[in-house]
């Protein structure tokens, strides 16, 4: 149990990456707090994952949400060790077909929301603690047709090395997993068919040496080495988790 008695917050845990770490979290003896904007999905992951697991409906785009998420988590946990920032938005247009309110939607999501987010959590965090940020592949290779995407996730990845720094002295570990493309529903978003979803991931393969996407366990067992005591000399990096990719498909 390497996550035995811990309390843990994973934002986005109703869907992809983040149900599958709180399912990894849970068999690891955590007890989970799960937010997410969509009940039906929220209701399902809580019915799915067990009594150990509380589902807290947040938009955290706004004012207020993740104070109320943490607190609710306290209230109903006495207290937290683990924040996962994980829920996130997708943005696949390039600059020329990007509008403003998508733009300021996707910094927004991605990156004001886990700012604050952290912010909201700090107070409750002690010695031994874990943070972990999502970031993406696209914060380092350039993929044409996704600046804004790629902007708020180099935001995390910016800001996940000052947050090691500022919390260090506290003995509070701040790191962030680097996914390649992964299959969940936001990379279901990327094509209009199943059919083309597959042509789709026929191209990503190409790049990807190991040939194939990830699963988002793939990306919650890093999640999972990064909350526990295993990574307890571990402050202020990345885990990209790829599959080796190379460049844009
Ligand atoms: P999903 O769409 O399955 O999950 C996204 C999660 O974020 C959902 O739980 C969603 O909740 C939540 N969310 C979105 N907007 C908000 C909001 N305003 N307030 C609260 N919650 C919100 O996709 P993934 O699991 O793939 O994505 C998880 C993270 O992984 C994201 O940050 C994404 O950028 C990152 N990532 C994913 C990759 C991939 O290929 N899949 C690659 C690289 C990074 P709800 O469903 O209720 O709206």
């Amino acid at each position: 149990m390497r996550l035995h008695d811990k309390i843990a917050l994973i934002t986005g845990g109703n869907s992809g990456i983040g149900l599958a770490t709180a399912e990894r979290f849970v068999q690891e003896g955590a007890r989970v707090v799960i937010t997410g904007r969509n009940q039906k999905t929220l209701d399902a992951a809580v019915t799915k994952l067990g009594p150990n697991v509380l589902g807290i409906q947040a938009d955290l785009t706004e004012d207020g949400a993740a104070e109320h998420a943490v607190a609710a988590s306290v209230e109903r946990f006495g207290s937290l060790d683990i924040l996962f920032a994980n829920a996130g938005i997708p943005g696949a247009t390039p600059v020329g077909g990007t509008v403003r309110a998508q733009f300021e939607q996707i910094i927004a999501t991605n990156l004001t929301a886990v700012f604050f987010t952290v912010q909201a959590v700090a107070a409750h965090l002690k010695e031994g603690a874990s943070i972990i940020l999502n970031g993406s592949v696209h914060q380092v290779l350039g993929i044409p047709g996704a600046s804004a995407y790629a902007a708020s996730k180099g935001g995390i990845g910016a800001m996940n090395r000052v947050l090691a720094s500022e919390f260090a002295p506290r003995g509070i570990r701040v790191n962030s997993v680097v996914p390649g493309a992964t299959r969940t529903p936001i990379w279901a978003t990327r094509a209009p068919t199943p059919d083309a979803l597959e042509k789709l991931e026929a191209i990503y393969s190409r790049a990807i040496p190991l040939g194939h996407l990830g699963e988002a366990v793939d990306i919650a067992n890093a999640v999972l080495f990064l909350a526990s005591d295993e990574a307890r000399h571990i402050t202020g990096t990345e885990i990209v988790i790829d599959g080796g990719t190379i460049g844009a498909p």
